[in-house]
């Protein structure tokens, strides 16, 4: 593709538009008003403590569900995303621009004249923002940062579906293509079930809403993540029964250790004597859990979602450093992350930190790093 179409195949059409805004109001009305557990999430640092309606993955099946009789009717093209990839993402480029200048302007004004920690359509973004007022911790209105996470985490598989469907209309449907799909569906349909997980990570707790997260949640996950499905689209990767089973490995293993890992963190918080691996937590502090994934590596979440990553990209082969973007960008952030995550918790808990330090001396890849 030269330039020029290149230029043109990236102007935004009014479809793209539609489809888009479609989507963000289907999210908005479905995750106000279908059925999810209420989960209470951890205290932020201004002490206030918000509440969560976790039916991500409901509004994700009933819209799939949605989707799928609306091709089946012929009322609307499996390839309407993957036929428009890049004016969509130029058209979500200027939609994620224009909310954070929304946000910038509204921050300025607001009493700490920064982005909000805690952003809430019809709770703080109002009251933080404008008023003033203390909200009642237990007010519940729509988070924007788990808002926009979910609309990331749903727009990759909607890609994905679509490029599934593309590759299978030219008759091009691969083992590589097949596996990446897989590995995927099953990191989001996983991200969806144990969405209140999300509740007390980095982003809900210690991030501000603002370019980073906007841009990261609504351009970056689902168009980068989903580098490896366009890039099977048009290029060929011959896989042996031998590659395929050792991807699985990889894919399976991280899995295991990324699942795991969040999920003993969080179990620990909810309930700090809960059993892990069978056995009574070791806690340093009272506060910081040892044992487990914990008590092997600082981060080992960290390793597993690392892991996770490569295995979309194994599919490829190794022909073209294209469908390694995503590790590779993952790689750099979590180390980054880990070291800003590090500080953050160097401070908050001091001496603790440091006796957690001692006692498990590895940031994320045991005898490595
Ligand atoms: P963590 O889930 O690791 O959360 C870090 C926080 O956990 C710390 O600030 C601290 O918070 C608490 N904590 C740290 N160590 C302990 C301990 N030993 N015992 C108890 N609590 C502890 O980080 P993230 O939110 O960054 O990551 C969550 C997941 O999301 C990870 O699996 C990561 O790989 C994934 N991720 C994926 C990205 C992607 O682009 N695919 C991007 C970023 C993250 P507190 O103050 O509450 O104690």
């Amino acid at each position: 593709m030269d330039l020029d179409s290149l230029f043109n195949a990236s102007i935004p059409s009014w479809t793209s538009v539609a489809i888009l805004l479609s989507f963000f109001t289907y999210l908005g009305f479905a995750g106000s008003i279908l059925p999810g557990k209420i989960v209470a999430g951890v205290k932020l640092s201004d002490g206030t403590q918000l509440h969560y309606r976790c039916n991500g993955l409901f509004s994700l099946l009933l819209l799939v569900a949605l989707l799928g009789i609306g091709v089946w009717m012929d009322l609307i093209s499996p390839m309407a995303i993957s036929d428009r990839g890049l004016e969509l993402l130029s058209t979500t480029f200027i939609f994620s621009f224009l909310v954070t200048l929304v946000l910038y302007l509204a921050g300025r004004q607001s009493r700490d004249q920064g982005s909000s920690l805690k952003p809430h359509i019809t709770g703080n973004i109002i009251h933080d923002w404008w008023f003033g007022i203390q909200l009642n911790p237990q007010f519940m209105g729509t988070d924007l940062k788990f808002f926009f996470v979910r609309a990331g985490m749903m727009g990759w598989l909607l890609i994905n579906l679509s490029v599934l469907a593309k590759s299978i209309q030219d008759a091009n449907l691969s083992r590589s293509m097949i596996l990446y799909q897989l590995f995927c569906l099953l990191y989001i349909l996983d991200y969806f079930f144990y969405e209140e997980y999300m509740t007390s990570t980095w982003d809900i707790i210690a991030e501000r809403l603002g370019f980073m997260l906007v841009f990261g949640d609504l351009v970056w996950i689902p168009f980068t993540f989903s580098i490896q499905g366009w890039w099977l689209l048009y290029n060929k990767a011959e896989l042996r029964t031998a590659a395929v089973i050792a991807n699985c490995f990889v894919f399976l293993i991280g899995y295991r250790v990324f699942r795991g890992a969040n999920k003993q963190k969080h179990v620990f918080k909810k309930n700090p004597k809960a059993l892990i691996w069978g056995r009574p937590p070791k806690v340093i502090g009272g506060k910081l859990l040892a044992s487990g994934y914990w008590g092997v590596a600082r981060h080992c979440n960290y390793l597993g979602d690392l892991l996770v990553a490569l295995s979309f990209s194994l599919p490829c082969g190794i022909s073209s450093p294209v469908p390694y973007f995503y590790p590779i960008y993952l790689f750099i952030l979590l180390i980054w992350r880990e070291r800003r995550d590090e500080a953050r918790c160097a401070e908050k808990y001091k001496e603790v930190w440091a006796e957690y330090c001692n006692l498990v001396p590895w940031r994320i890849l045991p005898y490595v790093y």
